[in-house]
């Protein structure tokens, strides 16, 4: 079976009708650059780069740690695109480097963009690294956790003082990097047609959008069995979103675990849906389901 999945590397992401779609790949530690090179996906439609921050012996990382491993997967996907999401800490990714303190609802606490915005010097040394490795690639910003259009300025504003600080000291970035957001609360799916209109490119995080809509902690496992991403209110803000998001003519892709399955592949296309973004292992099996629709 696997040697079948093999065969579909280098070929396209095509129904039988002729709609394509992107499919690219997750990763979640350093290592899994070398899977999604494997795995044949389109780029890194999601750079969890938590790890930086997890797995630092409790230190904060340095703005040249990022750089240079940022740096790693824009080099390795060549012109593919790195679709780099800022620190999303809190919530069930804790990290020793950074205390949160005790919450009595962490995931729906002190987490994503809230800590960045907060915590300005942290942020910057991550955007600083973003912008010095996007010279050596093609790589893209994307916020997590967004509620609010404020938050999405404020982020923005950040990354423009970032980028004034490195022309000053005549560093290298490009100046036209791609900015986007998740899309993982059901604020942000309300107000996504304002949201179009701050950014370049939209994500849905599945995982976190289930969570608050079916106000269903995603950790807890007793839960798993309502935990349903067929249900007809996901469904309907995937529509959404996507309309909101084609009105103003920018791209949207789902990443979260959803995207992998294959039993909605045929709704995500028909609603339009321009990108999935699954695990490394999860790229031809989606490749061939898409390859037998009609
Ligand atoms: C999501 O919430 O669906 C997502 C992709 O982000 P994470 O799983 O890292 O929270
Ligand atoms: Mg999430």
């Amino acid at each position: 079976k696997t040697r079948n999945l093999e065969r579909l590397k280098g070929k396209e992401n095509i129904t039988q009708s002729g709609q394509k779609i992107d499919i690219c790949a997750n990763i979640g530690n350093r290592e899994d650059i070398e899977n999604v090179i494997r795995s044949d996906a389109g780029g890194i439609g999601l750079f969890r780069s938590e790890f930086l921050y997890m797995e630092n012996g409790g230190k904060l990382p340095t703005e040249e740690q990022q750089f240079q491993t940022y740096k790693l997967a824009a080099e390795s996907m060549g012109i593919k695109r790195v679709v780099i999401r800022t620190a999303d800490l809190g919530g069930e990714k804790q990290a020793a480097c950074f205390e949160i303190g005790p919450e009595k609802n962490p995931s729906m606490g002190y987490r994503g963009i809230r800590v960045s915005l907060e915590k300005e010097d942290m942020f910057k040394t991550q955007l600083r690294a973003i912008l010095r490795a996007s010279v050596y690639g093609n790589v893209a910003i994307m916020f997590p956790m967004i509620s609010t259009v404020e938050e999405v300025r404020s982020a923005k504003l950040l990354l423009e003082r970032a980028k004034k600080e490195l022309s000053a000291e005549k560093t290298a970035y490009n100046k036209e990097i791609q900015v986007g957001v998740m899309i993982e609360t059901p604020a942000a799916v309300m107000i996504s047609g304002e949201l179009a209109r701050e950014v370049d490119f939209f994500s849905i995080g599945t995982n976190d959008l289930l969570q608050f809509t079916l106000g269903m902690d995603r950790e807890n496992e007793r839960m798993e069995k309502y935990f349903d991403p067929h249900h007809p209110a996901i469904l309907k803000m995937l529509r959404i979103v996507a309309n909101n998001v084609h009105l103003e003519e920018k791209p949207i892709s789902i990443c979260g675990d959803m995207a992998a399955d294959l039993s909605l592949t045929e709704f995500f296309l028909q609603i339009g849906i321009d990108e999935l973004s699954v695990a490394p292992g999860q790229v031809l099996a989606l490749r061939k389901k898409i390859r037998e629709i009609q």
